[in-house]
């Protein structure tokens, strides 16, 4: 199994280059922010809890996407890796998600983060909130928040997987092929490393 956390503030390009990623290495695509919206739509009580935090840009309780990664890691046990997007954004979420994976025998292979300044952020949100439906995309304020709750409470999450050597930041301005393309170097350099040495769970590839 081959686990990916892709990483960076909102407006990086996260969801873009997942969906490419799927297509490419075959991975289910966990994106927290996905499966708290489909809560929201379905009108369930998390879903009601969750809409209140996420339309003020701060962050739902730990152990509410936890629950739900849970629950989808439990539902997705045929899958060959997965690709976490917009999760862990806690080190508590980040240490819930080992554990996790442990129970299924794996682990995550690497962090890969993607760097935006706030100021293309806040172009690219507000542009994206023009077609996306998303409140917390619409508004000027709330977006910046989301940048300094990233900041101040989610950042940190990098820290923890360079400890363990699987942090990797790539510039996450410039062509979406060309950033796909240096992902995918990444991946493929964990993926040759775990191959050849299974047991080392893929720590030592360098950036
Ligand atoms: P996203 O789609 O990743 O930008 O997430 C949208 C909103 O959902 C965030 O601003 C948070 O309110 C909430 N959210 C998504 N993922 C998480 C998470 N891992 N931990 C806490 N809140 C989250």
């Amino acid at each position: 199994m081959h686990n990916i956390v892709l990483f960076g503030p909102p407006g990086a390009g996260k969801g873009t280059q997942s969906q490419k990623l799927i297509a490419k290495y075959n991975l289910v695509h966990l994106s927290t922010g996905d499966l708290l919206r489909a809560q929201i739509a379905e009108g369930t009580e998390l879903g009601l809890k969750a809409k209140k935090l996420m339309d003020e840009g701060l962050l739902v309780p730990d152990e509410v996407v936890i629950g739900m990664i849970g629950s989808a890691l439990a539902t997705n046990t045929q899958a060959s890796g997965f690709i976490f997007d917009g999760f862990p954004r806690t080190t508590a979420q980040a240490e819930s998600l080992d554990r996790l994976l442990a129970r299924h025998h794996t682990t995550v292979a690497c962090m890969i983060a993607l760097e935006v300044g706030e100021e293309e952020l806040v172009k690219r949100l507000l542009e994206r909130g023009k077609t996306s439906g998303r409140p917390d995309d619409q508004d000027e304020t709330k977006i910046r928040r989301r940048v300094t709750v990233y900041n101040t409470e989610t950042a940190q999450v990098a820290s923890y997987y360079a400890a363990q050597h699987k942090f990797h930041a790539l510039n996450g301005i410039g062509e979406i092929e060309t950033i796909f393309q240096q992902i995918s170097a990444l991946i493929d350099q964990h993926k040759a490393a775990q191959a050849e040495a299974p047991a080392a769970a893929t720590n030592e590839v360098k950036a």
